[in-house]
């Protein structure tokens, strides 16, 4: 069978109509005027502080954009989506409500043999792995692919090390779906490169002992069972690598790694020329974090995240401003806040959404509260409207209009 070439569905004529109906279904007047006035709103008793950079990245927008044009361009096809198009439940929910199907995206199951020529499969902003495209191309369905550019430049940097000998060692979560697409092009052109994926600095510490010839091999391998490249020894595959990250990880955590990494090759062999580095978090996640940084040098009384708990760059803001910030709640939507006595928080530990009780400042109207207020690059603006209209709600104070 031929293989099908992508299909770009962002005519001129068709984006006219997505973008109304995505002004609809996710943005905010009254957070685009909060942002036009330096991101501050201050009501009868209460202060809201929004970050200067939160929300949709451009990716991300690209890529609900892309996913809407393609049902006006398909109206009749089935259209499938791998997994979701971005780690956000109310704009996965819209998706599902306009007809498209989900496929699985950590394994290609029966649902992806039974696809057809006739079909329109989305690949989300995270990109699939080559695997998973060959396969699809090969099944001559109509490809719509939303991968985000900042990912692509990954990809290339990480079959850039794999063409030259290099191991990739990948800052991220090995079970995410960004991390599996950038692995499997860590295997390079000739399908023979390596990787390993480290998300913590004690991952970092076990790779580093081993380059430092401290390490043992079997646990080594057992530690990073699932999180490294089929064959991988790491007597042969430590001697020269490159580093390369998920997109959306902490800037200080990268840093980190990439230091003690540095460090290792240098104490095993003098230079660090068998050290390869590349800073590939994208500027909307470093944004979003600068930004962050700011807002919590301002007096906050709170601070409210607002995104989808499975989303990488949001729970990175989280950690950002509970360092710093001891009443910081990550939010979904404004169902989550209860009452000014309890919320309903996403604890990042736990990975469970917990009930929290509020500080008593939060109830008591008579004194002001200023709440800071960020969100993740997958979270609509409808979303924060919502959680800004809900706590002005219950501490009694109106909200114009925009
Ligand atoms: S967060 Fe970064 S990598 Fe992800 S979609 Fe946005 S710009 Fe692209």
């Amino acid at each position: 069978m031929k293989p099908n070439k992508p299909v770009n569905v962002r005519r001129s004529d068709v984006m006219e109509k997505v973008s109304a109906v995505i002004g609809e279904h996710y943005l905010s007047p009254l957070v685009d005027g909060i942002r036009a006035r330096g991101g501050r709103m201050v009501l009868d008793n209460m202060t809201i502080l929004l970050a200067q950079e939160f929300g949709f990245c451009a990716g991300v927008r690209r890529a609900i954009d892309i996913a809407y044009a393609a049902r006006r361009v398909f109206p009749d096809q089935r259209i499938y989506l791998i997994g979701e198009i971005i780690h956000n439940p109310e704009v996965n929910r819209q998706l599902d409500e306009m007809g498209l199907v989900r496929l699985p995206w950590q394994q290609m199951d029966e649902s992806y043999e039974a696809l057809t020529p006739d079909d329109v499969v989305i690949i989300p902003a995270f990109g699939v792995p080559v695997q998973m495209r060959e396969f699809l191309e090969e099944k001559g369905v109509s490809i719509v692919d939303t991968t985000c550019g900042d990912v692509m430049k990954v990809w290339r940097r990480v079959k850039g090390y794999a063409n030259s000998g290099i191991t990739s060692v990948i800052h991220g979560k090995a079970k995410h779906e960004e991390s599996r697409a950038t692995a499997s092009h860590a295997r390079g052109d000739g399908g023979d490169g390596h990787y390993i994926v480290v998300f913590t600095s004690e991952d970092a510490r076990v790779v580093c002992d081993y380059i430092l010839g401290k390490g043992d091999r079997e646990k080594f391998l057992a530690h990073f069972r699932g999180a490294m490249s089929e064959g991988f020894d790491p007597d042969l595959h430590l001697q020269r690598v490159g580093m390369a990250n998920q997109t959306t990880m902490l800037k200080e955590e990268t840093l980190e790694i990439q230091t003690m990494l540095r460090d290792a090759v240098i104490a095993r062999d003098g230079n660090e020329l068998n050290f390869h580095v590349f800073d590939t978090i994208c500027g909307a996640t470093q944004d979003r974090q600068n930004a962050l940084f700011h807002l919590l040098e301002q007096p906050l009384d709170a601070v409210i995240v607002v995104g989808g708990y499975n989303s990488s760059n949001t729970t990175h803001l989280v950690e950002i401003a509970q360092k710093h910030q001891p009443n910081t709640w990550f939010v979904e939507n404004a169902a989550c806040i209860e009452s000014l006595h309890e919320i309903r928080a996403f604890n990042t530990r736990t990975k469970k959404e917990e009930l929290t009780v509020l500080p008593p400042e939060a109830a008591d109207t008579s004194c002001r509260w200023t709440v800071g207020i960020t969100a993740g690059a997958s979270c609509p603006a409808n979303l924060i409207e919502e959680v800004i209209r809900r706590f002005a709600a219950l501490r009694g104070c109106a909200v114009e209009a925009e």
